[in-house]
C-alpha cells in the first residue's frame, strides 16, 4: 500500500479513491475568471483543483480566492521558489515544483520547510522537457529509465531533508515511455503517484492517447489522482476522467449503459435510440448501479437484454422490453424509449 498524503480535504493514496485534478486556464490574477472556472470544475466532479502561480499577483490573487471556495487547491510553481513560498503562505493545499528547475538545493530546502511549517505535501513533477543534463547524457536523451531517475532522484533530494508528503510525477507525451517509465517509478517509490498524459492534444487526439496511456497505468493498479491533460476547456478533462475511471472499473458509472454496434440485421434506429436512452439516464440518478442494454436485433439482442437489469431488443419495427431477464412487453419503436425508462423506474 502507497503512502497517503491530505490535500485540503482530500486523501491521496494508502487506498483512497483515485481523485480527479484539473487546471485552471484562465488568468491566474483574475480573480473572478478563477473563481467562475474553479465554480465549473467543481460542479463537473473534479476533485482537486491546480492553478499555475507564474508571478507574485497571481500568489495573491491564490489567497484571496482560497478562502472563498471548498475544493482544495494545488499552486503549480516553476523555476522560483520564492513563488512556492509565497504560494504555501497564501494557502496553497498543495504545490507542485520540479525540483530540477527550483536551483540550488537551499532554495529547495526552503520550499521544503514553508510546505513543513503548514504541514501540506509537495508534489514532484518531474517532465520530459526538463530532465537534468547529466541524465540526458547518461542515458543518450529522453527515455523512460532517465524520466524515473529524475523523479527518483528529487524525491530523495526532499527525503533527505527529512520531509516525505510526497506526490510523484513523471510525464511524458510518448505514451509507451510514460507507461514505462511509471512502472519503474511505481516498483521503487511507496509515494502515491499522480499520472497523467502530458500534452496529449486536442479533444479527439489526445482522449484517445489518455485512454492508452492512463487506462493502462489504472489497469496496473498505478495511479493515486490523475489529470487528463487536453487542449480544450478543462471541465472536459474533468468528465473525460471520469470516463476512464468509470470504464476501468474504478468509479461506479451513473449510466452503465451496453448497446451493440448495428449490423445489416438492425431494423429499427438503434443509433438514435441508445442515445436517447444514454441523454435521459445521464439526467437522472435513478439507474447508478444498473445495466441497461439496448440491442438491435435477435440474434445477440435478448440474450444481452436479458442478462442486463433492463434492456431493449429491437425488432423490424419493434422493441422486446426485458426487466432482469424477464420480457415485459412488446412495444412499438415509437415507444421503446419511454416502456424502457418507465420499467427502469418502476411504473
Ligand atoms: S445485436 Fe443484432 S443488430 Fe446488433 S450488431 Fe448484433 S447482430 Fe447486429
Amino acid at each position: 500500500m502507497r503512502k497517503q498524503v491530505k490535500c485540503g480535504n482530500v486523501l491521496i493514496g494508502g487506498g483512497a479513491p483515485i481523485s480527479i485534478q484539473s487546471m485552471t486556464n484562465v488568468d491566474s490574477k483574475d480573480e473572478a475568471a478563477l473563481l467562475t472556472q474553479i465554480d465549473q470544475l467543481a460542479k463537473a466532479g473534479c476533485d482537486i483543483v491546480r492553478i499555475a502561480i507564474p508571478d507574485m499577483e497571481s500568489a495573491r490573487t491564490l489567497q484571496k480566492i482560497r478562502p472563498k471556495v471548498e475544493i482544495p487547491l494545488v499552486a503549480d510553481i516553476h523555476f522560483d521558489y520564492r513563488l512556492a513560498i509565497a504560494a504555501i503562505e497564501a494557502g496553497a493545499d498543495k504545490i507542485r515544483i520540479n525540483p530540477g528547475n527550483i536551483g540550488s538545493r537551499e532554495r529547495v530546502k526552503a520550499v521544503v520547510d514553508a510546505a513543513r511549517e503548514r504541514n501540506i505535501p509537495i508534489r514532484i513533477g518531474v517532465n520530459s522537457g526538463s530532465l537534468e543534463k547529466d541524465i540526458l547524457d547518461k542515458y543518450g536523451g529522453v527515455t523512460a529509465e532517465g524520466l524515473a531517475e529524475s523523479a527518483l532522484r528529487s524525491v530523495q533530494i526532499i527525503e533527505d531533508m527529512g520531509y516525505d508528503h510526497l506526490v510523484v510525477s513523471l510525464k511524458s507525451s510518448d505514451v509507451l515511455m510514460n507507461y514505462r517509465a511509471h512502472k519503474l517509478v511505481a516498483e521503487k517509490t511507496d509515494h502515491p503517484i499522480h499520472i497523467g498524459i502530458t500534452e496529449a492534444g486536442t479533444l479527439k487526439r489526445g482522449k484517445v492517447k489518455s485512454a492508452v496511456g492512463i487506462g493502462a497505468l489504472l489497469l496496473e493498479g498505478i495511479g493515486d489522482t490523475m489529470r487528463v491533460s487536453l487542449t480544450a476547456d478543462p471541465v472536459e478533462e474533468v468528465s473525460y476522467a471520469k470516463e476512464l475511471l468509470e470504464a476501468v472499473g474504478l468509479r461506479e458509472p451513473q449510466v452503465n449503459l451496453v448497446s451493440c454496434p448495428t449490423c445489416g440485421r438492425t431494423k429499427v434506429d438503434l443509433q438514435g435510440l441508445a442515445e436517447e436512452v444514454e441523454r435521459r439516464l445521464s439526467e437522472t440518478d435513478i439507474a447508478r448501479g444498473l445495466r441497461v442494454a439496448v440491442m438491435g436485433c435477435v440474434v445477440n439482442g435478448p440474450g444481452e437484454a436479458k442478462e442486463a437489469d433492463f434492456g431493449v431488443a429491437g425488432g423490424d419495427g419493434k422493441g422486446v422490453i426485458f426487466a432482469k431477464g424477464k420480457i415485459l412487453k412488446t412495444v412499438e419503436e415509437k415507444d421503446i424509449v419511454d416502456e424502457l425508462m418507465n420499467a427502469i423506474e418502476g411504473k
